[in-house]
């Protein structure tokens, strides 16, 4: 899929304040500073659409981009870093959580997680839920540029061998680069690939 138009539609600080169109939804999410701003920018080929790199935990905005008139790209806020509480619903905003549960026109979220990293509690967590939720997510593994090859798939393994403890099989997943535009193509693909089953149930 070509990205032809992207633009700002709105922040809205809560679900009532969401966009009224019935249009198909993909979120991304992720820990502050797990690349999330950047992987947007990539996407959609523009540089400063989302912001990059601004204070964890301020941005506790939902802004949706609309993109080639047909389908919104959502960034949700950052969650937090691991200081927050240990229950899942202590982690995380309401707006989040009403976000994800309640939002009807969401057809995919995407759960961003650092490949540099071991497998956080915060995010196994929060894709439990999702799971139990019945919440269709799939995992963006991101800053691939940052290792190379052989920690990748190491750390790739890694990152299955511990969801498989607790799911069936791994969802489905990517890999990227904002600035390597890995997995951009991808990404879209996919994006695409939803949006042409869907034809019919949204505007
Ligand atoms: P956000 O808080 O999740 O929106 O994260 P940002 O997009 O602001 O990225 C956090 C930091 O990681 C910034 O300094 C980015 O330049 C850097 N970064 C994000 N994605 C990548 C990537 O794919 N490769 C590299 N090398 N750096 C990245």
């Amino acid at each position: 899929m070509e990205i032809k138009q992207a633009e700002f539609v709105l922040s809205a600080p809560d679900l009532k304040h969401c966009p009224e169109e019935k249009v198909a939804e993909y979120a991304f999410i992720g820990r502050s500073n797990v690349g999330k701003s950047s992987l947007i920018n990539m996407l959609v080929k523009k540089k400063g659409l989302a912001k990059t790199s601004s204070t964890p935990g301020k941005t506790q905005l939902i802004n949706f981009f609309k993109i080639n008139e047909s389908w919104m790209l959502v960034d949700l806020p950052g969650y937090g870093y691991a200081k927050v509480a240990k229950s899942m619903k202590g982690k995380f905003h309401k707006i989040i959580t009403n976000y994800v549960s309640k939002r009807e026109n969401l057809v995919n979220l995407f759960v961003l997680i650092d490949c540099r990293h071991a497998p956080q509690r915060i995010d196994l967590d929060f894709m439990e839920w999702l799971g139990e939720e019945g919440i269709p997510f799939s995992i963006v593994f991101t800053k691939v540029d940052k290792v190379s090859s052989t920690v990748l798939q190491k750390n790739l393994s890694h990152y299955k061998k511990e969801m498989l403890k607790v799911w069936e099989e791994m969802p489905v997943n990517f890999i990227s680069s904002s600035t390597s535009e890995i997995g951009r193509l991808e990404l879209l693909n996919y994006i695409g690939r939803i949006n042409e089953s869907l034809v019919g149930k949204f505007n």
